[in-house]
């Protein structure tokens, strides 16, 4: 995998978990902020239905409430079949019916069960039925009487009457506290619905339950009749909203925890539940005055839609693209590319060739790296160079001392052998001939032995001295070896080759003289021939230098002359 690669896929897994983190963190404060703004939007809601709710009942409430007190109910309710008192008390609830906004009250009565109702017909008969512990449409009687609550407030359907309403119950009780029936008046639920009113909230939904956990009332109107309290099943209870067990649990825990505290008006508790797969803050509170619990559902989804989410999700990752995008063309223009450039470099330094490549230089480390590689390039190429040159310079010196000989800066064997190679060929080139003189110290072992080798080589220094003098500059002299001389003539003719000889054997006589110490040389020569090869050259030589030792030594014999000719053979 490429740096680049595993750069971006790196970045890119950071900027994921950070984005994943900061998800997170926004779900938890979203979720925190819409719980808090749930619970405030509750608490709220419950002051305003209080006021507005328990406004409208309140007047109601307290007729009914005085109307239960009055001595004339408490009598009748001791004695109901007293028909005196019974004619007081219908006299006085027929008061009391025309002063309640619903012009009805009832009336039932513990010891006779007897229920009276009266909805604004004053010739119809008070008395309507008897009430029956057994019969289901009756139990709201009887269970009011063993709960012994003061007020109670239910939305019930009286089949009998073919009524539902909002009922006001009020316990009649006597100075001994002896419960003696119940009584009240009713409520146009359409009425105190519209008392109510309708805040038109999306996604937030009122329900007025009581005191027993049973739904009395959804503000919507439209939930109506899927609480059933219309009809004839008005006793759901609030759990029955909800599918999940522990969220059952926690509705019922949260209506239990605010009857512990009765009286705290605006405490609201409130929790997470689902409705209908949906997830909704529940919140509740309890109203004292007309001891029910309101219980708003608030819609998270409706609230705080996740379509709203998309346009944060596109705009997230059209940043991430781009950022990713940004780093890609900085790590490459800035980085990468650097690089790359630069290990081609190193690999043509590495193969030997300074020619480098224009390399990028960003402002970066990698930029002062590519700039010291390019300077310590040009060093390198620089040493180099002088290494080579010094390297030939050595070269050619070893070549040339390889050509010479130590003791007397004369040309060597090998130099010799190579300025003769050359004349040959040229002699082939050229059809010209060169010549060839073969020297020797006559008598030089004596020398050595009597003057000491020292002297000898002092000698040998001398006569090489003396060679360089008697031949032309463009002549070759060089040491053959031992106390032998070669000179190579170029151009040269039999005359010049007789000359030079000569001259040459008579400067080592004469100069030798004058240090003090006779010197002399014997001196063969011989005239090459174009065709001539090195081998039978020198052969021929030395056979006449052997020839001018048999005539006496210090003196010059040229090969082919003198009848010396017929002697050589090739
Ligand atoms: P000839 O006249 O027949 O040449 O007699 P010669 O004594 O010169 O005999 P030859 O040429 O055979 O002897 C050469 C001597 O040169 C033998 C050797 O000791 C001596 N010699 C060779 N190389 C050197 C050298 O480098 N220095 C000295 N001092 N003597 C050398
Ligand atoms: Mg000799």
């Amino acid at each position: 995998m490429s740096l680049q690669t595993r750069l971006l896929g790196l970045i890119a897994g950071l900027l994921f978990a950070a984005s994943g983190a900061s998800w997170l963190a926004y779900q938890q404060l979203s979720e925190h902020l819409v719980q808090r703004w749930g619970q405030q939007v509750a608490e709220v809601q419950v002051r305003y239905d209080s006021a507005r709710l328990v406004q409208s009942l309140e007047r109601e409430i307290s007729l009914a409430q005085k109307m239960a007190n009055a001595p004339v109910m408490i009598q009748w309710a001791h004695q109901p079949d007293d028909p005196a008192l019974k004619a007081k008390a219908l006299g006085q609830l027929k008061e009391f019916r025309s002063s309640v906004s619903d012009k009805s009250y009832f009336v039932a009565l513990l010891a006779n069960r007897h229920y009276y109702y009266n909805a604004g017909n004053d010739t119809d008969t008070p008395f309507k039925y008897l009430l029956d512990p057994d019969d289901a449409d009756d139990s709201w009687f009887f269970t009011l009487v063993n709960e012994a609550r003061d007020l109670s407030l239910d939305v019930n359907h009286d089949t009998e009457l073919g009524v539902t309403k909002l009922w006001i119950d009020v316990l009649m009780k006597d100075e001994n506290d002896q419960i003696l029936g119940v009584m009240g008046t009713g409520v146009e639920l359409a009425t105190l619905l519209e008392d109510i009113g309708d805040v038109g909230q999306q996604g937030l939904t009122t329900l007025f339950v009581n005191y027993n956990g049973t739904i009395e009332l959804y503000r919507e109107r439209n939930y109506l009749n899927v609480a059933g309290l219309i009809g004839n099943t008005p006793n759901a209870t609030i759990d029955g909203l909800f599918n999940d067990p522990e969220d059952k649990q926690q509705i019922l825990g949260m209506l239990q925890m605010l009857k512990q505290k009765p009286g705290t008006e605006g405490e609201v508790e409130s929790g997470l539940v689902t409705v209908d797969g949906r997830t909704q803050l529940a919140s509740a509170a309890f109203l004292p005055s007309i001891g029910w619990f309101e219980v708003t559902l608030l819609d998270l989804e409706t609230l705080l839609p996740r379509s709203y989410l998309w346009p944060l999700i596109g705009i997230f990752l059209a940043s991430l693209l781009l950022s990713l995008l940004v780093l890609h063309i900085v790590i490459r223009s800035r980085i990468l590319k650097p690089i790359v450039t630069l290990e081609g470099a190193v690999k043509k330094v590495r193969e030997g060739s300074f020619e480098l490549p224009r390399l990028d230089k960003p402002d970066n480390e990698i930029g002062r790296l590519a700039d010291h590689f390019e300077k310590m390039t040009r060093s390198l190429e620089q040493s180099n160079r002088e290494l080579e040159r010094k390297v030939a310079a050595r070269t050619d010196e070893l070549s040339r001392l390889a050509r010479i000989d130590p003791l007397t800066g004369l040309k060597n064997r090998r130099g010799l052998d190579e300025v003769m190679e050359e004349e040959i060929e040229r002699a082939k080139r050229q059809g010209t001939g060169f010549g060839v003189l073969w020297l020797d110290i006559d008598h030089f072992k004596t020398i050595n032995d009597q003057h000491g080798h020292q002297v000898g080589d002092e000698i040998l220094c001398r006569v090489s001295l003396w060679l360089k003098v008697g031949v032309r500059p463009y002549d070759h002299p060089g040491r053959w070896g031992g106390d032998e001389f070669v000179v190579v003539l170029s151009p040269c003719d039999e005359q010049t080759l007789e000359q030079i000889a000569a001259r040459i054997r008579l400067l080592v006589e004469q100069e030798s003289r004058k240090t003090g110490l006779a010197v002399t040389v014997s001196v063969g020569g011989y005239l090459c021939q174009p065709d001539d090869n090195c081998d039978a050259i020198l052969r021929r030589a030395d056979r006449a230098l052997y020839q001018a030792k048999e005539k006496g030594r210090n003196t010059v014999c040229i090969s082919g002359m003198d009848g010396e000719n017929e002697a050589i053979v090739d």
